[in-house]
Order: C-alpha cells, then sequence, then structure tokens
C-alpha cells in the first residue's frame, strides 16, 4: 500500500505540473508518463509499478483503467527493452560543450556539432551507424547499429540527450567513451568516425 501511494504522489505532482488531473487519464498520458520516468532513468520494475498504481487508483474509483490500453503495453515493452542499454545518468562527457575548442581534431568536432543533433538521423539505412561504446568496467567496446538503438528510446531524442545513460549491455557500468563509426565521407577513405564522449581513461578495450 505504502509503494502505490507513493507511485501515485509521484504521477500526481508529474500530472499536476502538465496541468492536468491525475484522474481521470488517457492511456495517452499513462504513454507518456512511462516515457517521461524512462527518461530519468527509472528502472522497468518502478515504472511497472507506476502504471499499476495509476490502473489501481482507476479501478477503485470505478473509473476505466487506462492502464490496460495497448498502447500502454507497448510503452511498457519498449522500456523493458531498453534497460540493458538506456539507464543510467552521468555527468555530462568533455564533448557536451557549445564552444570549438582551438585546433580540436576533426572527429572530435564532427562529435560535437552531432550532439546536437537526432539519434534517428544516424539510422538511416542507406548511411548506416554503429554505436561503439566503452563502459568503465571491465567489458570490451560494445557496439550497435545505431538502426537498432532508435526503436529503444523515446522519438526526438538527441545525442546529447541519450549519450548521459548509456551504458554496458552486459554489466552496465556506465559508458566511458562513446563513439560513432559511419560510412566514408568519400569511397576511397576509411569508415567516418566521431567522438561524442571522450572518458577519462580514453582508452578501448
Ligand atoms: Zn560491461
Amino acid at each position: 500500500m505504502r509503494a502505490r501511494t507513493k507511485a501515485l504522489a509521484g504521477f500526481t505532482r508529474w500530472a499536476v505540473m502538465r496541468g492536468a488531473t491525475a484522474a481521470p487519464v488517457p492511456p495517452e498520458t499513462v504513454v507518456d508518463y512511462v516515457d517521461y520516468l524512462a527518461g530519468e532513468g527509472r528502472s522497468p520494475a518502478t515504472i511497472k509499478q507506476a502504471v499499476w498504481a495509476i490502473g489501481a487508483q482507476h479501478r477503485a474509483a470505478d473509473l476505466a483503467d487506462p492502464t490496460k490500453a495497448e498502447v500502454v503495453r507497448l510503452a511498457l515493452r519498449r522500456i523493458a527493452r531498453v534497460r540493458p542499454g538506456l539507464t543510467t545518468r552521468l555527468p555530462p562527457g568533455p564533448y557536451l560543450r557549445d564552444a570549438p575548442e582551438e585546433g580540436e581534431p576533426e572527429p572530435v568536432r564532427r562529435g560535437r556539432e552531432a550532439m546536437a543533433k537526432m539519434v534517428s538521423d544516424y539510422a538511416d539505412p542507406a548511411r548506416p551507424w554503429e554505436l561503439v561504446m566503452q563502459g568503465r568496467g571491465t567489458c570490451k567496446a560494445r557496439r550497435c547499429p545505431v538502426a537498432d538503438l532508435v526503436p529503444m528510446i523515446p522519438t526526438g531524442l538527441t545525442w546529447a540527450e541519450v549519450t548521459p545513460r548509456l551504458s554496458c549491455d552486459l554489466c552496465g557500468a556506465p559508458a566511458d567513451i562513446i563513439g560513432l563509426a559511419g560510412p566514408p565521407a568519400h569511397p576511397d577513405l576509411g569508415q567516418t568516425w566521431l567522438l561524442l564522449q571522450k572518458g577519462e581513461t580514453s582508452r578501448w578495450r
């Protein structure tokens, strides 16, 4: 009962901030709340508990339960899949700044510019990019196509919003170095490389 009260208090605060009532709410509002909690780095268990509390509150008041809607079920499945990749809050990495540095290397300049761009911009099947991430733990660098990451995160996020939440999918350690490897800018060049976050060790394992 205490957990339900606490979960509901969080939802009510959020709803009031948005100028809405906490009950009755449409399923879309529950989905927005799920995305909000996921964006805050809450665990899937916490988010499920919050959704359960909203449903219980509606049922107790003889209101239609918005949490039984298909869109809510899909939202919960989405955050369950996000779990290994996007859970941790970190302070911004060294490349979250706006101003260019004197004589900064090309991959760093490109990475800095990419931070303001949407993750989905890098999922074009014609020009596929790969995310390369070194966690702070002992695991080797992890790679995944950006196209695989996009369906797991809320739409419209920039790299600056996503990189602080990246963590190792094996051990859950926060990201240390984050880079993007993409198609060559010219056919006779190698992969295009850009650095989103330099990290403390600056070394791939
Ligand atoms: Zn790891």
